[in-house]
């Protein structure tokens, strides 16, 4: 008999039992849609989620390394499920996401229950690693880093609700001195658009209204392996039909052109909001970070963007206390947000992180004195975001209705084209649709309206 008929014959008994699998996801966007990537493949091999541990027969915890906070929380994730294999050896426990990465065969020397390890360019062989675990007895770790992108590695995966997240590239090759995503993710590559608009019409036939591009730097789509620009990809992503509204993030500031930014007034399907990571108000700051942009260029993209598109939402990521930050680097930081009055911060204390050029710089700068910046930080963005929440009440504003609000299952969420979030109350029917919300009450994390209208762009 042939022997690899005979293997898949198992695989396929294999999987044809109904499983449960619980997943624990930390980080950023890119590793929540690396989740969904995975929820996709076990669900083809007939596993259901749960949300319960305990009833799990796969545990996978989708790690982030991105800061030394969100690795700890990786090791104290790990032994709160130790308990559930002592109690059932059949149990699988894999890691995946940038902290498997990073670690690779550490992370089974350090903690032995665990059976699985694989990073974040191997997620597409899910179903070989399972099959090894349960038919060979094998404990895999997969940490290789691929140039190309495979055939089938990215494709449609079950949706639930009006919002897809789709990646069009992965990896990153700009090396800022405190990153560590170009070591865990790799060289950026860039899928070809064809894939990616196949992949969104798939998903617009299944009901998804609003879809984000990602990628760690989506402005350099199409340097490495694409075959359009960002802004050629932006256009046929706005031109499927069905899809009503595009976001995309992250931008890095040095590569943000001309002709995206006018392309915000060309398309009406390109939501008005933008993430663009300052990370410093201090130039000497920000080429210690190697960011390659001036505070002067960043503030000239600003200036640009706010004078075509007054409404337009701009957030942004700050470290504080990178390892030679002075109090007057601090101060210029300040002045930046000040001048900005971004519409929302992402803000963080520096860690050192393996690996990266600043964990070998010598001025790190002490916690206290990073904590106390970035409390001071907070405290000013969170009255510049009520202030322009506040600022709102009055407007009727177009809302993208998601689904029913999780504070008060009687009422309804969504978001304006500006990402703001909205609550009103309405009927569950309007799931889905663009209406209009009279805004009452701004908030310092979400605005609340009246149901006012159908909007002209209701399907
Ligand atoms: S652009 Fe810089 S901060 Fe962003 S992923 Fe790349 S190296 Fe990291």
């Amino acid at each position: 008999m042939n022997k690899d008929l005979t293997i898949i014959d198992t695989m396929e008994g294999l999987f044809s039992k109904e499983r449960f699998v619980y997943i624990e996801t930390f980080g950023c966007q890119m590793n929540e849609n690396d989740t969904t990537r995975m929820v996709g493949l076990l669900k083809a091999l007939n596993y259901k989620t749960v949300d319960e541990p305990h009833r799990a027969d796969l545990i996978l915890i989708n790690t982030c390394s991105i800061r030394e906070k969100a690795e700890h929380k990786v090791y104290s994730s790990a032994g709160r499920f130790k308990r559930y294999k002592r109690k059932n050896p059949e149990l699988v426990i894999g890691i995946s996401g940038c902290v498997a990465q990073q670690e690779g065969e550490r992370l089974i020397k350090r903690l032995p229950y665990i059976d699985l390890v694989f990073g974040p360019h191997n997620i597409h062989r899910l179903k070989t690693f399972l099959a090894d675990i349960y038919l060979k007895r094998q404990k895999v770790v997969s940490t290789d880093l691929y140039d190309t992108i495979d055939d089938g590695e990215y494709v449609a995966t079950p949706i639930e609700g009006i919002k897809a997240f789709v990646s069009i590239m992965r990896g990153c090759n700009n090396f800022c001195s405190y990153c560590i995503v170009p070591y865990t993710r790799g060289r950026e590559v860039s899928r070809p658009s064809k894939e990616i608009i196949e992949e969104i019409k798939e998903y617009a036939g299944k009901g998804v209204k609003e879809v984000t591009l990602l990628g760690q730097n989506v402005n350099s789509y199409g340097m490495s392996g694409g075959d359009v620009s960002f802004t050629g990809l932006l256009r046929m992503v706005c031109g499927i039909d069905g899809i009503e509204r595009v976001r995309f993030v992250t931008s890095h500031p040095k590569d943000i052109s001309d002709s995206l930014i006018y392309l915000f007034g060309e398309e009406d399907k390109l939501c008005r909001s933008i993430h663009l990571p300052l990370q410093s108000g201090s130039n000497r700051i920000l080429e210690r970070m190697k960011r390659v942009y001036s505070v002067e260029d960043y503030l000239s993209r600003v200036s640009l963007l706010r004078r075509l598109y007054p409404d337009m939402s701009i957030t942004t990521d700050i470290i504080v206390g990178f390892p030679g930050e002075t109090e007057d680097d601090f101060k210029e930081t300040m002045e930046v947000v000040r001048t900005v009055r971004f519409d929302g911060i992402f803000s963080f204390k520096y860690s050192p992180r393996p690996m990266t050029l600043a964990s070998t710089f010598k001025d790190q700068v002490p916690e206290d004195i990073k904590q106390r910046r970035l409390e001071e930080l907070q405290r000013l963005q969170k009255d510049i975001t009520a202030e322009k929440n506040r600022s709102l009440v009055g407007r009727t504003m177009e809302v993208l209705v998601e689904g029913r609000s999780k504070q008060d299952a009687s009422e309804l969420t969504g978001r304006t084209t500006c990402n703001r979030i909205v609550n009103f109350p309405g009927s569950p029917e309007l799931v889905g649709k663009m209406v209009g919300v009279f805004i009452t009450h701004g908030y310092s994390n979400s605005l609340r309206g009246i149901y006012k209208e159908r909007s002209r762009l209701c399907s």
